[in-house]
């Protein structure tokens, strides 16, 4: 529909001249569109209905076949590299408005099932000459085909082109009969066929495998998707387990500012349940919960240690908004690799890494640049750890090694990166204390914390006595 409309899209799309065949396809697909939408269907018995969406799959299915062609000819003349395109994936997701992930897919089912020839020209099959035949007859699916390369593309390295070829007919021939789930079923038990104990998963297989990618998603987040090999994955789990443990339960008094005890509550579960008082709740976070948690206090390690090294670049972000946002606090706001996040979020990651603020008008005029100033001298780290000692938040035990430096007055707001407007906090409590209701403030150059009305109704400041006993 959208094609119809918009000469500029149209404009972009639509450059060259169409072949004929396809222009019949378009004639004969408009007809049928017609009649459908006119009500054709309407008098069709039961099952003449169920036949004809069946027939209607297969036309559906056909069309891959000539995916791999179109892609394959692309790539014959080069055209990607032609066009500057970074690859053929690019070229696609411009050229069509392709997700990477759906273009990617499209590439590889082409180099798989497309034409292939020798260099002097001579026509040699497909890679995968069965499921190339299927998509022809319209036998497999877009999610068949993924499924099925990625069962082959698991298949250990040494397994050998006749067990190859074998697993290939095997998996299209049941993808005929079964649904994608069910083929990756048989695909994990061809694999452990040809690899019954696991010996032929060498370091070089696992080499060969590695990957990891984060996906964005439309909504700001992220999926991680990989495969790690056995060290990495040693490695990660080490650095990641001691930093899921579970929080221990509350142990909370009413807090009466001189209290040099432990005082406050280092359980956000007992402030969501509202038992603060006296309150004992276990870790509420599930285990994968604790475990994203580790992972986001280890990025923020990487990146403040990162500061301080003097080679390489160091983190940075960049961040758009608009003036309106950055006064209102409310709407989204843009980081230079597309991805959404609110703007109190977007202003917390000074906080956290060198910030670059671009203020745009509403128009994307660009209005200002602002840059954080990062702590770039270590005296200044340690002198906040040696007054600090660790997390600030009343109560809390964590070392300073734990910890990520906090602007007391947001950078935002104007606050500086002087001393006595910063402190350091645990990522628990640096993620938890704004939800929780609790406020921070500089006095005589040391951090008191300001517990919420429902926790404590006089509001009496109080402070983490590892700083009271300096
Ligand atoms: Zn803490």
């Amino acid at each position: 529909m959208e094609e119809l409309d918009g000469n500029g899209e149209r404009g972009a799309l639509h450059f060259g001249a169409v072949t004929p065949a396809l222009d019949v396809l378009s004639a004969a697909l408009d007809a049928y569109l017609v009649e459908v939408q006119a009500g054709g269907l309407g008098r069709v018995p039961d099952a003449d209905l169920l036949a004809e969406t069946r027939a209607f799959e297969v036309h559906r299915r056909r069309l891959a076949a000539a995916d791999t062609v179109l892609i394959s000819e692309l790539e014959r003349r080069n055209l990607p590299a032609r066009l500057t395109s970074r690859s053929t994936s690019t070229l696609l997701q411009g050229l069509l408005r392709l997700s990477p992930s759906e273009a990617a897919h499209r590439v590889a089912t082409a180099h798989a099932t497309g034409p292939r020839s020798t260099l002097t020209g001579q026509p040699l099959l497909p890679l995968a000459p069965a499921l190339a035949a299927a998509q022809i007859t319209g036998t497999v699916s877009a999610e068949h085909t993924r499924v099925i390369l990625t069962a082959l593309n698991t298949l250990p390295s040494t397994t050998s082109t006749e067990n190859l070829t074998a697993a290939e007919q095997h998996l299209t021939t049941a993808a005929a009969t079964l649904r994608p789930r069910e083929v990756a079923l048989l695909g994990t038990r061809i694999a452990a066929h040809l690899d019954p104990d696991g010996t032929l998963t060498t370091a070089t297989e696992h080499q060969r495998r590695r990957g990891f990618a984060l996906h964005p998603n439309p909504d700001g987040s992220y999926t991680a998707r990989g495969y790690l090999t056995p060290s990495c994955g040693a490695l990660l789990l080490a650095t990641l387990t001691p930093r899921a443990a579970p929080r221990p339960a509350a142990t909370t008094t009413t807090g009466d500012g001189d209290n040099s005890g432990g005082t406050g509550s280092d359980n956000s579960g007992g402030w969501v349940s509202g038992s603060s008082v006296g309150g004992s709740e276990p870790d509420p976070r599930s285990h994968s919960q604790r475990l994203h948690d580790a992972l986001q206090d280890l990025a923020g390690l990487a990146v403040r240690r990162n500061e301080h090294t003097t080679s390489g670049a160091p983190a940075q972000v960049i961040i758009t908004m608009t003036a309106t946002q950055l006064t209102t606090r409310q709407g989204l706001a843009a980081t230079s690799t597309g991805q959404l996040l609110t703007i109190p979020d977007a202003l917390n990651l000074a906080d956290e890494t060198t910030l670059h603020l671009l203020t745009t008008t509403e128009t994307g005029a660009i209005l200002n640049h602002h840059r954080t100033k990062r702590i770039a001298t270590r005296a200044q780290t340690i002198a906040l750890t040696a007054r600090d000692k660790g997390c600030s938040f009343p109560g809390c035990d964590q070392p300073p090694e734990h910890c990520q430096r906090h602007h007391i007055t947001p950078w935002a707001d104007g606050g500086t990166t002087n001393l006595d407007n910063l402190t350091l906090l645990c990522g628990h409590h640096h993620r938890q204390f704004q939800p929780t209701g609790w406020t921070c403030h500089s006095r005589n150059g040391t951090p008191w914390w300001i517990p919420p009305p429902w926790i404590d109704p006089t509001q009496t400041p109080q402070q983490n006595h590892r700083i009271q006993r300096q």
